[in-house]
């Protein structure tokens, strides 16, 4: 139980950090403030409340012994070691089933066995699957399962940069977590080819980023994207109704449209799409009626729009490869795969992005590549110079509210400048989960 004292000065905390949080957000709006201490100041006084407690174990009363999880180790074994007796073992591996089953336990993660005195026969075991949330398994009194979601604080962020060498370099040389390029390039699929990434070429994001105790846990959604290349500026704006969300362009246009730019992520075009082409095994010019992805063996290979699989086989030329039906114009062909992936069978359904096989070299191919094909109408073309159908366009209830989101975010996307080297916090706001 929480003492009163200690109550109230949690109460307080939140409400420094909820009145923060919203001078942050009208900030935001603003798009003015550059202030780091909006974050620091709550985050410093939410560690005080938690050094207090350990998983609602006092510190002052209990031990904590850490570890993971080895190999072909299990919870049970771990118990016994601890000083549990079997029967109490089995009870907990009943009543786990219905709130966090011990067998979904993983090699690698961490846990806590919690004592009342140094060597003594444990009354607890932490388990954390993830950075956001830790299992319960509790012996005192009588045997109890409780799986805890943290508390976290949710941070809007920016990053931004101009590309000298790559994408890589921009973001990882700055500091900024890589996995931001996922989210962009998620957001911007159909309108940035990030394969033809540049010298020159600037971004701006805003994003969602959680932490625990001013530690960073994981990126959350991205609000805003900007990207400046030779072919022009490309926003993307995340916007959430009672029906749906996802990213738009600046005109309401749904910037995942209807095909991926490429089956590859993070890959090079090793050989283009050429009517001539001097071919590196047969040793004469003939035409390359595809796009050559080079990528490392075994990279996901995904289909570059939803479907229907009309053949996953094998040929001498070919190697494996994958036919795929998008519609009455559209079919694509990907080949030279090491493996298909499980369940793409003719007949199978697939969605945009989803796995279809892993990158090879089977069949005629001098490495790993993925050799791609596009069919329109019958008739091999250079998909990199489509047109493709955009994605249903949104509909006229929801714009009024699309464009004052729009408006917010690209005024805020407009004073974030490109020479900026590290992420800024810009707003803060609490995620109070109901344990
Ligand atoms: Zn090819």
């Amino acid at each position: 139980m929480m003492t009163k004292e200690r109550r109230v000065w949690y109460d307080i905390t939140i409400a420094l950090v909820v009145t923060l949080s919203l001078v942050g957000i009208y900030r935001y709006i603003t798009g003015i403030n550059h202030d780091h201490n909006v974050v620091s100041s709550p985050v410093t006084e939410m560690r005080k409340t938690a050094s207090v407690e350990q998983y609602g174990f006092s510190n002052e009363d209990y031990f904590f012994e850490e570890s993971s999880i080895a190999n072909n180790q299990f919870l049970g074994d771990i118990l016994y070691n601890s000083g549990i007796s079997y029967p109490l073992i089995a009870e907990l591996e009943q009543k786990a089933k219905e709130v966090y089953d011990v067998r979904r336990i993983r090699v690698g993660k961490k846990y806590s066995i919690v004592r009342e005195d140094s060597c003594g026969t444990a009354v607890a075991l932490v388990y954390e699957p993830d950075p956001l949330s830790y299992v319960v398994y509790d012996f005192r009194d009588s045997v109890s399962v409780r799986n805890i979601e943290r508390e976290y604080i949710t941070c809007v962020e920016t990053a931004s940069g101009k590309l000298q060498t790559s994408l890589w370099d921009a973001l990882v040389g700055q500091g900024y977590d890589f996995a931001l390029v996922d989210l962009m390039e998620d957001a911007l699929a159909s309108s940035v080819s990030f394969y033809h990434a540049k010298k020159g070429d600037e971004f701006k994001l805003i994003y969602e980023r959680k932490y625990i105790d001013e530690r960073p846990i994981s990126l959350g959604k991205l609000l805003g994207a900007y990207y400046k290349n030779a072919r022009g500026e490309h926003y993307a704006i995340y916007f959430e109704s009672d029906q749906y969300s996802g990213f738009f362009d600046q005109e309401a246009r749904p910037s995942k449209k209807s095909f991926l730019l490429s089956p590859v992520k993070y890959s090079r075009i090793s050989s283009p799409f050429s009517y001539s082409r001097f071919h590196p095994i047969k040793k004469r010019k003939i035409p390359h009626l595809g796009t050559d992805y080079a990528a490392l063996h075994g990279t996901p290979i995904r289909t570059v729009a939803d479907g229907v699989v009309i053949s996953a086989s094998y040929t001498k030329a070919n190697g494996k490869f994958v036919k795929i039906k998008h519609d009455k114009t559209y079919q694509t062909q990907y080949l030279h795969m090491s493996r298909f992936a499980k369940g793409i069978v003719p007949g199978a359904t697939v969605q945009r992005g989803e796995t279809i096989g892993y990158v090879g070299s089977t069949g005629l191919a001098t490495g790993p590549h993925v050799c791609f094909r596009f069919w329109k109408n019958g008739r091999q073309v250079n998909h990199l110079r489509e047109n493709f159908p955009p994605a249903d366009p949104m509909p006229e209830l929801y714009l009024p509210s699309f464009y004052d989101k729009r408006n917010e975010i690209m005024n805020f996307l407009s004073h974030i400048t490109i020479d900026e080297p590290r992420a800024t916090a810009k707003s803060v706001s609490i995620n109070q989960p109901n344990t």
